[in-house]
């Protein structure tokens, strides 16, 4: 599900149905997660096991925090949702507002992506930026209480572990017990929910697992204040390099660059620099090589696999439990939809709360947050398929989509009509069937293919995306 097709969040159709929740991790999906339980209960406690700062600053716990994020645009509108004033206030952080179609250049498949006709503010700013605004927003909700330093070690449960009924925690050399109605686990990929689980006597949860291997290198750059560009390159197949530069507060720009299934960028400037030189657009590593270079090493972040916890296969799950962002499935990150993800998901599991108060609230929340992964697993992870060297159980029809795909963004390169509905898809705004519609799958198909195969390959098409 999209931004078009989720319901909003609505701070008057859910009533409080309990005393407390804890939510397990402060990082986005625990943040976003704890603004939407405080409709719901007279308190909310966030455990996060990182120190928290009241600057903007990276952590050891979410150590993605120091590499570059971007944010889509469900992900920006449902923040601002959740916490108005989000954008004004990362204005007035330092954050930039840039426009879509006019300061963001994307390369992609041969060619640059032809500039959309809209204009389209996208809102710039360091992951560290992002969530310390989020979270000012989030202590300024009198109802939550945000405890960092405290590292959740167990949940408690009752006799038959039919329901969970709070957490232990560690604070330092001290370990307590803190009762809930509800207990949320947004503790990442990491999460130990399924290990419990199966402790428990729940059946193992069923895990998709698609290899990408995907080796980041980022790094800082100096940027003039009027020089608001931002530069994409993906990665597409056969080509397994990429790079994006992204221009964030301080007038610094992130460089990222990513190479994938064991392609791996080097560490060391010089070598990096003339790898970044073999991509197909010669922006980044101009830049890099003109630009003074504001952070002191080439950071590093390995990413093999992107994994997705079916959880919804579950037929049992136990009462006062969910589990939500990236602990559900965490996304080859080159496109950016984790952050956006995760607070779709929020806004699921307050409608949840709306619709049937705590009462299997587990099983209700999985399945509507479903279709919300659906949409990224299909295109994003799906797409990771181009690659031969890829490893894993195919989305359905990931074959035809991939082609589909692959020709429909050729052609956005000269039609500015696809390249805006194809980034109103990957801004997670709108569904991909969108890109199926009648006046898109005609500009797609339409050269050189006959009437009659051009009707069979959108039939085939429509029940592979849809
Ligand atoms: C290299 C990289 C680049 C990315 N780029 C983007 C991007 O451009 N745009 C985007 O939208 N997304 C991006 N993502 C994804 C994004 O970082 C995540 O989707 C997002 O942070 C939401 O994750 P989360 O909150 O579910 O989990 P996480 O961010 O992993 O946070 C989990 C939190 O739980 C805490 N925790 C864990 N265990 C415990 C415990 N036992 N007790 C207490 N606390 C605990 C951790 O300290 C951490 O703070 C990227 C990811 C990676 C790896």
């Amino acid at each position: 599900m999209s931004l078009a097709e989720i319901e909003r969040y609505d701070p008057e159709c859910v009533s409080c149905v309990g005393e407390r929740a804890v939510v397990v991790g402060g990082s986005i999906a625990g943040l976003a997660t704890a603004r939407v339980l405080a409709d719901a209960f007279e308190t909310v406690v966030v455990l996060e096991r990182d120190p928290l700062s009241d600057e903007p600053a990276a952590r050891d716990g979410a150590p993605q925090t120091r590499h570059p994020h971007v944010m889509l645009e469900a992900g920006r509108a449902t923040l601002e949702d959740l916490f108005p004033g989000f954008c004004e206030h990362i204005l007035a952080e330092g954050g930039l507002m840039i426009d879509f179609s006019t300061d963001i250049k994307e390369y992609n498949r041969g060619g640059f992506l032809a500039d959309a006709r809209e204009r389209y503010p996208t809102y710039c700013a360091s992951r560290a930026l992002f969530e310390h605004v989020i979270r000012q927003q989030l202590d300024s909700v009198e109802n939550v209480e945000l405890r960092g330093g405290r590292q959740v070690t167990g949940y408690l449960a009752d006799a038959d572990a039919s329901a969970v009924t709070g957490v232990r925690v560690r604070n330092g050399d001290t370990e307590a017990t803190l009762t809930a109605d509800l207990v949320v686990d947004a503790t990442g990929r990491t999460s130990q929910t399924p290990r419990w689980l199966e402790a428990h006597g729940y059946d193992a949860v069923p895990v998709d697992e698609v290899t990408i291997d995907v080796s980041y290198r980022s790094l800082r750059l100096e940027r003039p204040p009027d020089d608001r560009r931002m530069r994409m390159v993906a990665p597409a197949a056969p080509r397994t390099r990429g790079a994006a530069l992204i221009p964030i507060e301080d007038d610094r720009w992130e460089v990222i660059v990513q190479g994938i299934h064991g392609d791996d960028p080097p560490t060391d400037r010089e070598n990096l620099i003339e790898y970044t030189e073999q991509l197909p657009v010669p922006t980044i590593a101009n830049l890099m090589k003109r630009r003074s270079w504001t952070s002191d090493e080439i950071r590093q972040y390995p990413y093999p696999a992107s994994l997705r916890r079916r959880y919804e296969a579950l037929s049992e799950f136990p009462e006062g439990l969910v589990v939500m962002g990236d602990a559900i499935a965490s996304f080859n990150p080159i496109y950016g939809q984790g952050m956006s993800v995760a607070v779709l998901e929020a806004v699921c599991l307050h409608h949840a709360l709306a619709a049937g108060g705590l009462d299997a609230i587990g099983n209700r929340f999985f399945d509507r947050s479903e279709g919300v992964v659906d949409n990224v697993w299909n295109i994003v992870v799906g797409g990771d398929f181009n690659y031969p060297e890829t490893t894993g159980p195919q989305p359905t029809g990931a074959g035809l989509t991939n082609w589909y795909m692959d020709r429909l963004v050729r052609r956005a390169q000269s039609d500015p009509a696809l390249s805006e509905a194809f980034a109103r898809v990957t801004r997670l705004e709108e569904p991909p069937t969108t890109l199926l519609e009648p006046g898109i799958a005609w500009r797609v198909l339409r050269p050189a293919t006959s009437q009659l195969s051009l009707r069979s390959l959108g039939r085939r098409t429509i029940s592979a995306l849809s």
